[in-house]
């Protein structure tokens, strides 16, 4: 069986993901049961980008409002009637909450009778197959799809599929989702569909469309992908002037448009959220008459899309003021401002901007600033042990980038001498390698020649098992006494110099070869003490005391001296 939960996972964006997960708690806390479904579930399904999240609830959606918006939902429109409430969450996740309901069509284009339904109930009064499946997202069961239209099978054939012969007399609007939707995906109208489909056309039954319906559609279009391939489309149809009966593709701002989409594309590539939808509009009104573009204005259910739309114009003024102010002076400012700024107005500005030194600092912003990012030196950065594991790394590259866009780094020599104060100091050496002595050192020696080569790589077994403590302390006490009079050969590995990449790889040389000779003293001396035969010989390495105990003797002499 699939599993359509990891599908999920899998298809959305973590912030979508985030606002599935909220949603979810908030119906648990509130006793509903809830479902993802309509668009997210056919596009998890079919692998197209999701635009919005469908959820429906098993009782008045409107109940979760107040927690909704404690959780960062942004509500922009609430329809009573239907109970239904439209709002954005953070990372720009739009998503509706409806009650799950039964309609009754009494009218054409008439709003429906409705009543509070079981989620299997409301799939029955959706439009396609396609969109009438629901995913559970309850608890018990979590996961379970329910597709009782077969929409997964019309995905898979790709076809759009009504749900039953009326659909387009009932709701009008579905002839004008019907050509959208073939548009995007690519799609055919099933081969029933589209003979009710041209008898819905030859009938006019398009006349029936609400003027809510009219609004709805008219800002899908701005939410579109690609909103010029759609509005061609739905100019075919006939269904354009039907939006608004001035528009046509004439009246739209096609070069600028397509522009547009680029600009953004190039913001989601560096990772930019940015909702594209208002300028999409402002862009396809851009030469309809004022009073035809108030008129699609009111239209549009959304209030905050509208507001947004509007504002558009005012935002992209005041960052083009910043950008021309002092601050921006030096493109580590004009950065500043531009990384700080909403994506929208900065889509907006790149698109309306006349002022020459404006329009440069947006280019460089998306264009050289950006690839200097990419030509970070990485490898002096390692050299000097400046790596993502040190604390201050995010802001020291951040600065480095600031510097190097500013100019202020013009070569190696100066890159390393920015770098250089940041570079953590080196990693203590390996620690001395435990010193054998004590009477049975010399036996062991002696052993330890006899079977040389055979054991030279292996770890000494660890003897400390069949000494006695007394001995034990004694034989360290000898160790320390010992090695401390022969400190000469050490002493070179703590002194490598810290910061010089070539000094670097020549003090690399000893503290290695120093890491082999410790290695095989002592495996020379093992065997001798060896009265355990073989079981223990890896423990040895990780309990080994050995090479702890002369590790105080360097500090612990000097360091505590010096204080006194
Ligand atoms: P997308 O959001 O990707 O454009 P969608 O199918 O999710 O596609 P929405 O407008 O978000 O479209 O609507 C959500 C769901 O509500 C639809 O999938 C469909 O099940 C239902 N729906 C929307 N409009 C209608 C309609 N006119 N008639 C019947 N069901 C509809
Ligand atoms: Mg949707």
């Amino acid at each position: 069986m699939a599993d359509y939960i990891y599908t999920m996972e899998t298809r959305l964006t973590p912030d979508q993901l985030k606002a599935v997960t909220l949603v979810q708690d908030i119906a648990r806390a509130h006793g509903m049961n809830l479902y993802l479904t309509g668009g997210a579930i056919r596009d998890i399904l079919t692998g197209f980008p999701i635009r919005d999240l469908d959820f429906t609830v098993q009782g008045n959606a409107l109940k979760l409002q107040k927690d909704l918006e404690k959780a960062g939902a942004k509500v922009d429109s609430v329809d009573e009637h239907f109970r239904s409430l439209h709002f954005v969450l953070p990372g720009n996740v739009r998503a509706e909450l409806s009650m799950a309901r039964a309609e009754t069509y009494d009218k054409p284009g008439k709003p429906p009778q409705i009543e509070p339904a079981t989620i299997n109930e409301d799939l029955r009064r959706r439009d396609f197959t396609i969109n009438a499946m629901a995913l559970s997202l309850n608890e018990g069961s979590r996961g379970l799809l329910a597709d009782p239209f077969n929409g997964s099978a019309d995905i898979e054939t790709k076809v759009v599929r009504i749900l039953h012969n009326y659909a387009f007399l009932e709701e009008p609007s579905r002839l004008i989702r019907a050509t959208r939707f073939c548009s995007r995906f690519h799609w055919e109208l099933e081969e029933r569909t589209k003979a009710r489909f041209e008898a819905a056309k030859e009938g006019n039954y398009i006349e029936y469309i609400s003027r809510a319906a009219i609004g709805y559609e008219i800002e899908q279009v701005a939410h579109e992908e690609d909103p010029l391939n759609i509005v061609r489309a739905l100019e075919k149809e006939g269904w354009l002037k039907i939006l608004h009966p001035h528009w046509s593709t004439a009246k739209i701002d096609t070069a600028e448009l397509q522009e547009m989409m680029k600009t953004r594309q190039q913001m989601y590539d560096i990772g930019m959220t940015v909702d594209a939808a208002p300028a999409v509009m402002y862009l396809m009104t851009s030469k309809l008459a004022d009073k035809d573009t108030l008129e699609i204005q009111r239209l549009i259910p959304h209030k905050e899309f509208v507001a947004a739309w509007k504002r558009l114009e005012d935002e992209a003024k005041d960052l083009a003021k910043q950008l021309q102010s002092k601050e921006s002076n030096q493109p580590s400012g004009a950065w500043k401002i531009l990384t700080e700024s909403k994506p929208e107005a900065l889509l907006f500005l790149d698109m309306t901007v006349r002022n020459k030194s404006v329009e440069e600092k947006i280019k460089s912003f998306f264009g050289k600033w950006r690839q200097m990012k990419e030509k970070l030196p990485f490898i002096e950065m390692a050299e000097l042990l400046i790596t993502p594991q040190i604390p201050e790394y995010a802001k020291l590259v951040h600065e480095l980038h600031m510097q190097l866009i500013d100019g202020k780094l013009r070569n190696h020599t100066e890159i390393m001498k920015f770098l250089k104060p940041f570079a953590p100091p080196p990693p203590p050496p390996p620690p001395p390698p435990p010193a054998k002595r004590g009477k049975g050192a010399k036996a062991a020696e002696a052993a330890a020649k006899a079977k040389k080569g055979k054991e030279a790589v292996a770890p000494p077994p660890q003897p400390a098992k069949v000494e006695p403590e007394a001995v034990k302390k004694k034989e360290v006490a000898k160790k320390v006494e010992k090695a401390e009079k022969k400190p000469a050969a050490k002493a070179a590995a703590p002194a490598h110099p810290a910061h010089k990449a070539e000094a670097k790889h020549a003090a690399k040389a000893p503290v290695k070869h120093e890491g082999k000779a410790a290695a095989k003293k002592p495996v020379a001396k093992a065997p001798a003490k060896k009265a355990a035969p073989k079981p223990a010989p890896k423990k040895p390495v990780t309990k080994k005391p050995a090479p702890k105990k002369p590790a105080p003797k360097k500090p612990a002499a000097k360091p505590a001296k010096k204080k006194k």
